[in-house]
Parts: C-alpha cells; structure tokens; sequence
C-alpha cells in the first residue's frame, strides 16, 4: 500500500539522518505527501524507535486518518510547504554547523556553487517558538523561490520532488554552512555573488545524465 511504502521511506530518511549525524535522538522531523494525506513522524520518538507501530498519517489540514501516536510538534510547518509550494518531501533537523551558522548571519553565506542546489541564496527565518505557527509562517516566507532555509537559533528545513531530494538538500546546506565556518575561523572567505548564484541555477537546470531525472531542477 503506498502510505506503508512512504512510511517506510520516512523511517529510512529519518534513520539515515541519524547515521549521518544530521540528527540527535528525536530532534528533528520527516514527511512525505501521498496524493491529500502526509505521512509523518511522531513527536518525541527517537528515530532508531521507528517501526510500522509509529506511523502517523494525517490530511492537509492536519486530522489523523491513522496511527497512534500524535504527529509531530512541527506539523503546521510540513502542512504549509505542502499546502503553499508543489513538493512533496520536507526535512527538517538540527544539524550543527547550520544551527550554528543560523544564529549569525541572514542569508547562508554562498561561499560555494552548490548554493544553488537551493535554489539561490540561502535565507535564515527569524526565530519564533518550536512548534507554533509563527514559526512555519516564518518558514515558508524564508522559503519562496527556495527548496530550503534556517531557522534562526534552531535548525534547517528542505523540501523536494521525493524524500532523497530532500534529504541531499539538507545534506548540502549542512556541508555548505560547514565550509563557511571552516573558512570564516581562518579568515575572511571570499563569496560569489547572487548574480553568479542565479547562473548556477540556471546551469543546473541542464546538469547531470539526460532522460535520468538527476537534473538539478526539483
Ligand atoms: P518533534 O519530536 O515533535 O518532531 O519535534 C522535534 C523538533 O525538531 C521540533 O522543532
Ligand atoms: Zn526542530
């Protein structure tokens, strides 16, 4: 059944999270839009916890068609990027160099061309209580034109065509917030320029192997 198989994907992407050290315990949370329901993780369970007991799937206005267990605290958060932009995977985490960088600057300094993976510079929300619908408003104004943001003081947010998309995208912005603390502890960094971004991303439109779905364009 195809909530079970996305509830399988939710569980892979919020465990590889983990291994890849993007995610703490339970901090952080992953969904995926099935046709008008979400599948999404529960609040507060650790994500090496997941098993089928643990799905939660939920409408777009946020009823819960099925599980047990209550969904996650962000959820207006997932609903408004479901119910706003066409996607249809969002990850969000507290991944550390990104939280770090959130609580410096107002854009994610591009010091790298893989910015554009993004969709463009990178903006930082301003920060409001986990949890509320200040915070998703300020999420998913952060987030127009963008497949991703900070949250100021908290973490990141991605969403995608599919649930590997969207993770990469965390991935990258993770890897991104690193180089420029890397650089910005050595020295002053020098940045390419929102004109050199939005060649990036037109290039990117164009990238990878033809026919294979890999372009750069989600
Ligand atoms: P949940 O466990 O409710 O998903 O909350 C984790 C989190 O990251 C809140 O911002
Ligand atoms: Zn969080």
């Amino acid at each position: 059944m195809e909530l079970d198989r996305a509830w399988q994907r939710v569980a892979a992407t919020a465990r590889r999270a983990v291994a890849e050290g993007l995610v703490v315990g339970a901090a952080g949370n992953v969904s995926e839009r099935v046709g008008d329901l979400v599948v999404v993780t529960p609040s507060g369970v650790r994500y090496g916890d997941l098993g089928p007991e643990e799905r939660v799937v939920v409408d777009l206005d946020g009823r819960q068609v099925a599980g047990r267990l209550r969904p996650t605290s962000e959820l207006a958060l997932h609903l408004g990027v479901y119910r706003t932009i066409g996607a249809r995977a969002v990850v969000h985490t507290h991944a550390v160099h990104a939280t770090a960088v959130s609580a410096l600057v107002d854009e994610v300094p591009p010091v790298h061309y893989i910015t554009a993976e993004l969709g463009g510079v990178v903006r930082v929300a301003p920060y409001a209580t986990y949890g509320t619908q200040e915070l998703a408003d300020h999420v998913l104004h952060a987030l127009r034109d963008r497949a991703g943001c900070l949250m100021r003081n908290h973490g990141t947010v991605t969403h995608g065509p599919d649930l590997e998309t969207a993770y990469e995208r965390t991935a990258h912005l993770e890897w991104i917030c690193r180089v420029w603390l890397l650089a910005r502890g050595a020295g002053n960094p020098s940045l390419l320029s929102h004109e050199e971004m939005d060649r990036v991303v037109e290039k990117f439109r164009g990238y990878g192997q033809p026919g294979r779905g890999e372009g750069r364009t989600g």
